[in-house]
């Protein structure tokens, strides 16, 4: 297999290279306590990149014996290994040393995210890496400038607020984007001094094992970073549940959400999740036309839909409603390229596995049953690359109202509802009307309604007159209702001690 590989984020400067130089011939490892391992049942898991359904590498299967081992090693690594004894500078100076070979190590983890999560190639190796690296050197510094506080006391104590590690993390991860999400979590993990056993998604394990021999390299010590594949049921739960783990953190659907809260109760532990969305984008008549259908269709059909705060719920104010419809059937039709993620002129990225497209295909159909107008797609690719990968047609329905399921659910494809609305109070209404709460948008000329509507919607991160977030890492979002418990960033996985100090000598007992 050869591809075009991009020199720059234009076509120019195209060069040549193998994806397949970049991925091991040997079934990839678990990493436990500072090596690589092979699983205790010696089971291992198809690799298969969803632009083809071909198996282009193999990985290690991992189950509850190994995520036994990997939670023993970090629990000794927090208590007992050098880890905790290091200062805040040392941890920082790790991650620096990682950044190196991070960036030299760039073509390797891009090709692994295209290859094994649909990623396309230009967007894997000229936003993601990047962006992940960044995460490497953010946490170092902000490793360096954890501050607690002095707080006023009447009562002859001088009282003051530390900020310390959570412990042993668990942090689960999903499948649509494994690498960058997990390089901006895992470093804000070990910047605050845990160790941490993760779990990447079973359909996208390689760019996570492989990031542990960067950490390695980098002089991490054994038991601070391991990594178990295996299934969420068994090693999900049995890490939820296991009490050597301090803190879950999980990404991923509400429904696995809800598991986590149950499973972790027993043991009452820390958690945070960051879960579905269904998040709308709302237009006003006062914008440019072909300017926001841009901001429309970029919203749902990046990376196929597959991001949680992907704009789905399109509301559109009635008097461009037709109109706005018509340049987005035209736009779509003229712009977006579905291909091999490694064709540089395809945009359209496949789902992640064939499992989840049929999950899509059945959106689809339910939403023809339930009465709502198609603008575009909904019909299967017959030929070619489309057919054999999980490639969906970007699917527009119009006339969508809150009693339809494709309103009301996360879809995760390239799939968008458009709805009609009125006044500013009915958009608002219609963009709180479901159980999510992420992300959204609206796009007016009008700063005043801008920031009125941005104050309406209740979710975590609200874009006003463009779409997905600008600075992730300074500027994380949390999830409102049923998208997420916990806060984001370094803070997420540490946790508060007070001390009172006695100052004065007169303050006795009352004994
Ligand atoms: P899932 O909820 O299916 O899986 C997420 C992770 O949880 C996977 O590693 C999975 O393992 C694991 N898991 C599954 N069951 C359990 C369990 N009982 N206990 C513990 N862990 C378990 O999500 P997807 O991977 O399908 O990812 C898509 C979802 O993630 C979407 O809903 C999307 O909105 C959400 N998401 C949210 C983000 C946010 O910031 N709010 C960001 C990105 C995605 P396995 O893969 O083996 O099943």
């Amino acid at each position: 297999m050869t591809c075009r590989h991009y020199k720059s984020n234009t076509k120019e400067g195209v060069d040549k290279m193998n994806p397949m130089d970049f991925v091991k011939r040997e079934p990839y490892k678990l990493y436990i306590n500072g090596a690589y391992v092979n699983s205790e049942s010696g089971e291992l898991q198809d690799c298969i990149n969803p632009a083809t359904n071909e198996i282009f590498a193999r990985a290690y299967y991992g189950d509850v014996e190994d995520a036994e081992k990997a939670v023993k090693a970090a629990r000794i690594a927090f208590d007992k290994g050098p880890w905790g004894k290091m200062s805040a500078k040392e941890r920082s100076k790790i991650l620096l040393k990682a950044v190196r070979i991070m960036e030299e190590r760039g073509d390797e983890f891009a090709t692994l995210e295209a290859l094994e999560c649909g990623y396309h190639y230009g967007v894997a190796r000229y936003y993601c890496v990047p962006m992940a690296i960044d995460s490497f050197e953010y946490f170092a510094g902000k490793a360096r400038e954890i501050e607690g506080k002095v707080i006023p006391s009447d009562y002859g104590t001088l009282n003051y607020v530390t900020w310390n590690p959570v412990g042993v993390v668990a942090e689960i991860l999903p499948w649509n984007g494994p690498y960058l999400m997990g390089c901006q979590k895992i470093n804000a993990i070990l910047a605050a001094g845990n160790t941490c056993v993760i779990k990447p998604p079973s359909w996208g394990v390689l760019t996570l094992l492989q990031l542990a021999s960067v950490y390695e390299e980098a002089g991490l010590p054994e038991g601070v970073f391991n990594v178990i594949t295996g299934s969420g049921n068994s090693v999900g739960a049995y890490l939820t549940k296991h009490p050597d783990v301090d803190m879950v953190a999980m990404t991923g659907g509400t429904s696995t959400g809800r598991e986590v809260i149950l499973n972790s109760a027993d043991r009452v532990k820390d958690i945070a999740l960051e879960l579905g969305g269904k998040s709308p984008n709302i237009f006003f008549e006062d914008i440019d036309i072909k300017t926001a259908v841009k901001w429309a269709v970029w919203g749902f059909t990046n990376h196929s839909g597959q991001i949680c705060v992907s704009g789905t719920r399109i509301l559109v104010q009635k008097t461009i409603y037709e109109e706005f419809l018509r340049e987005m059937k035209l736009f779509i039709a003229k712009k977006i390229i579905p291909g091999d993620t490694f064709d540089p002129s395809s945009n359209l990225d496949p789902v992640i596995s064939k499992e989840h497209a049929n999950s899509v295909w059945n959106y689809i159909e339910k939403g023809k049953q339930e009465g709502a107008r198609i603008i575009c797609g909904g019909e299967k690719f017959e030929k070619g690359v489309l057919k054999k990968g999980n490639f969906i047609p970007v699917t527009v329905f119009a006339d969508v109202t809150p009693n339809m399921t494709i309103y009301q659910e996360e879809i995760f494809g390239p799939v968008a509802c458009v709805i009609p609305f009125d006044t500013e109070e009915e958009a608002i209404e219609l963009a709180n009307n479901t159980v999510y709460g992420l992300a959204g948008a609206v796009f007016t000329k009008d700063i005043k309604r801008g920031i009125r509507v941005a104050d309406g919607i209740k979710s975590g991160q609200i874009y006003i007159n463009n779409y997905f977030s600008k600075g992730m890492i300074e500027s994380p979002g949390t999830g409102w209702k049923e998208s997420g418990i916990g806060v984001a960033g370094i803070k997420k996985y540490m946790i508060s001690k007070t001390v009172f100090v006695e100052t004065i000598d007169n303050t006795v007992p009352p004994l």
